[in-house]
Formats: C-alpha cells, structure tokens, sequence
C-alpha cells in the first residue's frame, strides 16, 4: 500500500484553527471531496451526529477495534482516542472519491508512511490571542478542556515542518481559496490527470 488510488487530502491543525470549518465548506464546493468518519471515545458535542461527524464508542469499544486490527491509523489525542477504520477509507475508494482526513499530526505521519501520495497540509492560527478566543468562542468545550487543548497547541504546531503545505488562517475565504487551490492542484499532477482523464491518454498514446 504506498499509493492511495485516488487523491488523499490529510488536514491537521490546534483544536481552534479552523479545520472542521475549512474542510466542511470545502466540501460544500466541491462533492467529489468526501469525508473519512473517524472513532473517538470523547463526548458528542452538541450538534454532532453520530456516524456523521465521527462515530462516538466506549473506550472497551476502541480498543476492541484496535485488537482487530480495524484502525488504519490511531492516537491519543487530548486525553481521548481517536482513530481512522479501514473501512471509512474502502467506503470512500469503493465510491471513486477523493478522501480528506481531519486527523492529528501524529495520525497524518502514520498515513504518510503508508500511502506515500497522500496530501499533508496543515492549518495555523494567525496568532496565539485569535486562536484561543475561537476555541472560547465556539462555545463547545468546558474552561479545563480548552485550556488542555491550548496548551497542546505549541507541540502541534512544531509538527507543521513535516506536512506539504501550510495554510494561515485568517481571513476565512483567503484561507478556503488556499485549500481549494492545494486541491486543484493535486488533480493536475500527472498520475492524476492520468488516472481520470485515462481516455485522452489513451486515444493519444501516451503510457
Ligand atoms: P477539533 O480539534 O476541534 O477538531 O476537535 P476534535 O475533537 O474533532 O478532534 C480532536 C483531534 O483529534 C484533532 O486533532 C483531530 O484532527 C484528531 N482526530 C480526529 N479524528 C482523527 C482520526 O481518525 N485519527 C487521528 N489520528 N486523529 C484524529
Ligand atoms: P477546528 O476544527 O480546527 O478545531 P473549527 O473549524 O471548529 O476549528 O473553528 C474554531 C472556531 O473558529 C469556530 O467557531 C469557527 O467558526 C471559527 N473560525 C474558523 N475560521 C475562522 C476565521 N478565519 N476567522 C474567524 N473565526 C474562524
Ligand atoms: P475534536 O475532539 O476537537 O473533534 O478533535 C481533536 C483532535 O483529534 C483534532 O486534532 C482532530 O483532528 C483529531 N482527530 C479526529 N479524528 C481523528 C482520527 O481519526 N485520528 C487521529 N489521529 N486524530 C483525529
């Protein structure tokens, strides 16, 4: 398994940056770009849905499905497990998708060493005073889970030199172009274009 047979977008970023907010509206442009549903053993947030933003399981659960061998990637992340199943990423193959995966920095090294196209990109806060006041004002997380996440933050972002492209996220939209762009581009490179334009290729010869 060193190449994914489609285009493989891995998203991290500090709880607060923008991920989820940047990969949904991603998603709402453009429908050939799916999710991966990961596990986690943490808390349903108030609008979540399970099996919509992850699938919410026990810890006896998650382990169960790390004894089986289910997980293609997982770590612990903020206290809590969080993990990729082998069968969130085959769904999406199976319907000819390009997958993003809103996963941890050590979640996306793992899947770099096993599928060797896979896009890193990593998204920043424009500063340590924005994040913080996001995290505080989504209004999702109690005072000591924020201060725990913040204070995870510093070591994340150390992790940035590892991924292809870094995105700043200030202005919301300039951001989202970014990452639209990084998209665009991935689908120009020549495996790709040969992979979906395969009857060009082929009506001109070119192997
Ligand atoms: P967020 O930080 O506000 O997006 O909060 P979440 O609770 O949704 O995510 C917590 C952390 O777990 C984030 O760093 C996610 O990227 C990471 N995460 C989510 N799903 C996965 C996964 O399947 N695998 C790994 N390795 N990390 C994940
Ligand atoms: P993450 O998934 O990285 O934890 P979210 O997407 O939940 O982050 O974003 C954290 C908070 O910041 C949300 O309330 C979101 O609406 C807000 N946010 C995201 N991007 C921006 C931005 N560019 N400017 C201002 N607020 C933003
Ligand atoms: P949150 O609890 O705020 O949804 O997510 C916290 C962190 O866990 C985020 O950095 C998120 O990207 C990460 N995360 C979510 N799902 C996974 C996963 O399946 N694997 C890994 N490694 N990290 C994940």
């Amino acid at each position: 398994m060193d190449n994914f047979p489609g285009n493989l977008f891995v998203v991290a970023a500090p709880s607060g940056a923008g991920k989820s907010s940047l990969v949904k509206a991603l998603m709402e442009l453009d429908a050939k770009v799916r999710p991966s549903v990961s596990h986690t053993t943490r808390q349903p947030r108030g609008q979540e849905k399970h099996g919509r933003e992850y699938f919410f399981v026990s810890l006896p659960e998650f382990d169960q499905m790390v004894e089986s061998n289910a997980f293609l990637e997982w770590a612990n992340v903020h206290g809590q497990r969080y993990g990729t199943s082998r069968k969130a990423i085959e769904d999406r193959i199976a319907q000819g998708a390009d997958v993003i995966l809103e996963i941890d920095f050590q979640g996306a090294i793992q899947v770099k060493k096993l599928f060797a196209n896979a896009v890193l990109i990593f998204i920043l806060p424009p500063s340590w005073e924005e994040l913080k006041s996001r995290l505080h004002n989504r209004g999702e997380d109690a005072p000591d889970i924020i201060d725990l996440r913040l204070q995870n933050a510093a070591d994340e972002m150390a992790q940035a030199k590892e991924f292809d492209y870094v995105i700043i996220n200030e202005l919301f939209e300039t951001a989202l172009f970014d990452l639209k762009a990084i998209v665009h581009a991935q689908r120009l490179k020549y495996l790709a274009q040969r992979r979906a334009r395969a009857d060009i290729f082929q009506a001109l010869n070119i192997t």
